[in-house]
This record gives structure tokens, sequence and C-alpha cells, in this order.
């Protein structure tokens, strides 16, 4: 491999890298950038640079080369890298992420590269556990079972409130952070249907305010909960259907 010219380094001593740790970086990378594939999942061949994660060129074990694009290799390697954010952590996880992937292709009908596409998508599924998959059914049927006893009620009690805090907690865990938002909203609503039913029910309203006004909101928050069974449902199915 040939270093670029003028890099401050290269007075220092280099080892040179064995033909078998190179061949050992080629075949795990299979000659894919780590810093592309990191940052764009991008799995073209790439002409080959060995960059060194240590910037010490007379590092030469395995665990500290990384295979880059030449464009790559030269911004890891500037100065200036530092500002820019290609850290030699950062580039240490794309490597390990590609690694990764390289060995779940294996045996693909290599380049392929819809079929890569699909790998990437398989990836993704398996990434949904069991565990993970029947914790966000579950929180579904939460919502769900909440909604119904709205429906049911037409109110809701301060322990369902309480439990339907409780039992969603988790969920910002669980899934991204429009479900999170979305059951953070069903919950603000259902606290405030709780107290205007319960000024409706007691006839108990605070001084200057109309209760037409208060029996008003009421309605319009059932109507609202009674098209969260739809909602939901679209919500959560693109979080958890496979
Ligand atoms: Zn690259």
């Amino acid at each position: 491999m040939n270093a670029p010219m003028g890099r401050k380094r290269s007075h220092m001593v280099r080892k040179v890298v064995t033909a078998n740790t190179e061949g050992e970086l080629f075949a795990r990378s299979r000659r894919r950038c780590a810093i592309c594939f990191g940052l764009k999942h991008d799995t073209d061949t790439k002409k080959d640079q060995i960059a060194h994660l240590d910037h010490n060129s007379s590092n030469s074990k395995l665990e500290n080369l990384v295979f880059l694009c030449l464009k790559h290799h030269d911004q890891f390697d500037s100065k200036t890298s530092q500002s820019k954010g290609l850290t030699k952590e950062e580039v240490k996880r794309y490597r390990s992420e590609l690694y990764d992937f390289m060995t779940k292709v294996r045996g693909t009908n290599w380049p392929d590269h819809r079929r890569i596409e699909d790998v990437l998508k398989e990836t993704d599924r398996q990434q949904l556990s069991t565990e993970v998959y029947d914790r966000r059914i579950q929180t579904y049927r939460t919502v769900r079972d909440f909604l119904g006893a709205i429906a049911r009620k037409g109110t809701v009690t301060f322990d369902e409130l309480n439990k339907f805090s409780t039992d969603t907690d988790e969920a910002l865990f669980l899934f991204n952070r429009n479900i999170a938002d979305y059951l953070r909203e069903l919950y603000k609503k259902a606290v405030t249907l709780h107290i205007t039913n319960k000024k409706l029910t007691t006839q108990y309203f605070a001084a200057g305010e109309d209760s037409s006004k208060v029996a008003e909101e009421d309605a319009e928050l059932l109507v609202w909960f009674s098209e969260q069974f739809e909602v939901a449902r679209e919500r959560f199915y693109a979080c958890i259907a496979l």
C-alpha cells in the first residue's frame, strides 16, 4: 500500500503489514471502507487503503488496522479529523459493524446489491427479538384496553390513569419517540377527561367557570378518544408488524 505523499508521519518507522494480516483484513472487510459503510451503508468495493486506528504506522496488528477508501483515509488521518468528528472510537465501531455485516452476508451471491439490502432488512427484523415484540404488543394491548374502558364508561378513573402511566412507562425504551409522545398525549387527554367528568358529575365548577363549556370539552374529548382506536392501531402497526 502507498501512503499519500506529504503525510506528516511519513518519517516514522513503518512496520510492513504482513501478508497474513493484510489477507485477514481484506477478507474481513471484503475491501469495503468501514466509514463508507458506517455512514451510508455504502458497500461498494474501494481501492485498497490500510489505515491505522491509533495513527501509529508502526503498530500493524490486525486490531489496529482498518480498511478505508482513499477519501476517508485522508479524512481520518488529517489533522483536522478531530473537528470533523472522525474519532478512533467511531471508526472502530463502524469497522465492527462492517465485519458483522460481512459475516452475515457470507455465502450469499456476492456482490449482489439487492441481496445486500435484503440482508440489511433481515438484520433489522432479527433485532426485533421475540421478547421486544411481545412487550410492544403488550403496550398496544394496554392502550387498546385503556381506550375500551373510556369508550364504555365515558370517563377514566384515577386508578386507571395510574395504571396506564405505570404500564406504559417503559415504552420510551421499547419504541421510537413518536409512540412515546403519542402515549403521553393519550395520558394528558385522559387526565383532562377525568377532570371534566368529575366536574360534571359533582356539578362542582370553579368560580366563573361555564358548565356548558366543560360539558362541551368533555364531549369533544370523548369523540377524540373514540377515534384513537384507529389511530393507535396504525401507529403501533408501523412499529410492530413484521
Ligand atoms: Zn470511505
